[in-house]
This record gives C-alpha cells, sequence and structure tokens, in this order.
C-alpha cells in the first residue's frame, strides 16, 4: 500500500479502530468476565475503544489481546508501521521507524516492531512437503561478543572462517516452490533458497547491521512471512489479522 493508498483507506484514527474491530470481531465476540456470546458489536459512541457485555454489564478493552493492547499511540501509526515491514524488502530498522513516525522514542519504535515481528511468527504453515525441497545452511551474525573472545587469532579463526565452525549463528532454511521447473539434469540445485539468503543477508548487514542471537528467530520470521505473502495482495489484512489474534 502506497502512502497515499494508506491516507484514503485511514484518514483518521476512527477509520483505523473500526477496521481492527471490524476484523477481530467479525464473528462475534464472548464477554471475557461472564462467557456469553455477542454476535453484534455493542460499542459506546463517546468510548469506541470500549465493548459491552449486555449481560453482566462489564466493559472491556476492544484491544484487548491485541499486540495494540494499552497504546497510547495514534493507531494509524501501528497500522502504517506493519505496511511499512511488509513493503520493505530488506525490513525496516527501529531507527528508519522511529523517524518515519515522528516518534519521540527510539525504545518505542523498537517495542513496536519486535511486537509486529511476534505477529509475523505467529503465522502456522501445516503445509507437508510432498515434492522436492531445497534445504540449505547459511551463517549469519555480527561480531562476537568480546567475552567469548580472548585473542585477536581466535577472532580471525572463529569470526573470519566461512561455514561451518564459523562462530556465526547457523540457520537453516526450507523451501518448495512450485514455480521452479526442474529442467535441469536431476533439478538439485538451491538457487532459490540462496537467493532468499541473499536477501536475508542484504537485510542484516544493510538495515539492521547487528542481530542478537536471542532475537534471530523473530527476524527469520519476519523474512519468511514477506517470502510467503511476497505475490499476495492481502498480506496487509494477513499481518493484522495475526496482530489481532489473542
Ligand atoms: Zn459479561
Amino acid at each position: 500500500m502506497t502512502f497515499f493508498e494508506f491516507q484514503k483507506r485511514f484518514p483518521n484514527e476512527g477509520a483505523a479502530l473500526n477496521f481492527i474491530v471490524a476484523t477481530k470481531y467479525a464473528n462475534g465476540y464472548y464477554c471475557p468476565k461472564c462467557g456469553c456470546f455477542h454476535k453484534g458489536i455493542y460499542r459506546s459512541n463517546k468510548r469506541t475503544k470500549v465493548l459491552h457485555c449486555n449481560n453482566c454489564k462489564s466493559e472491556f478493552s476492544v484491544l484487548a489481546g491485541t499486540i495494540f493492547e494499552g497504546t497510547h499511540l495514534d493507531l494509524r501509526m501501528w497500522l502504517y508501521a506493519i505496511n511499512l515491514v511488509i513493503v520493505a524488502k530488506k525490513g525496516i530498522s527501529a531507527c528508519q521507524l522511529q523517524r518515519e513516525l515522528g516518534m519521540k522514542s527510539y525504545k518505542g519504535a523498537w517495542r513496536m516492531l519486535q511486537l509486529i515481528r511476534q505477529a509475523m511468527a505467529k503465522e502456522e504453515y501445516n503445509e507437508v512437503f510432498e515434492a522436492v525441497v531445497e534445504i540449505d545452511e547459511t551463517y549469519v551474525g555480527g561480531k562476537p561478543r568480546k567475552s567469548n573472545v580472548h585473542t585477536e587469532r581466535e577472532t580471525n579463526e572463529k569470526f573470519n572462517k566461512r561455514g561451518r565452525g564459523t562462530s556465526k549463528t547457523p540457520v537453516i532454511g526450507v523451501k518448495v516452490d512450485h514455480s521452479v521447473t526442474y529442467s535441469l539434469g536431476d533439478g538439485k540445485h538451491t538457487n532459490g533458497i540462496e537467493s532468499f539468503w541473499a536477501i536475508v543477508k542484504r537485510g542484516v548487514y544493510g538495515v539492521y547491521h547487528h542481530i542478537s542471537v536471542d532475537y534471530m528467530q523473530r527476524y527469520m520470521d519476519e523474512f519468511c512471512f514477506r517470502l510467503n505473502h511476497r505475490e499476495c495482495d492481502d498480506a496487509f489484512e494477513s499481518l493484522v489479522n495475526l496482530a489481532i489474534a489473542a
């Protein structure tokens, strides 16, 4: 979605809220207090972020159980951040997001990105591999932590070493691409997944500069989500669905 398309679709925060509510409660909702089911959406005209229960008269936030829960930010900022993550092929850094959204805090932008990545990781791939698949490994990482390195020689041996034995983090990928034509000999190649590694590495070294081993899986989930949705027109809606799922 371009900036102008986004502006047209979400001209104000109310439009963003209505979109989130309509998506999350499309099939009704259960009251978290008494458990009774509501087919329709009962919202006050003034307090639009609150849902009502007609049975026990309790109220609860429409954003409960979503990544937006408890936010003080305009919901359009969240949706625009989701859009940016989807369209940025190599990813988007917290610094860049902070600038794009005009946020005061770097930490806030970093937390926002982590929550969006967590949502991307929720996507489940239940497909069973039935055809030839590509499996390949790569090594991703920045400089090893100082505490793990004792001498310059050890740094050169461990960090500069390519492939197995390096101190970088190993990442293993599996791909089934129906569009690949296996016409060359026995068809055994890893070109498809190698191009994915190239995108990952351009993102890691060009955008993120350094990825902690602790967060490696989240970053990989982000790159996988973009790869798996690269030809989908509804990637934005798919990610919002994951972001609002409890
Ligand atoms: Zn209730």
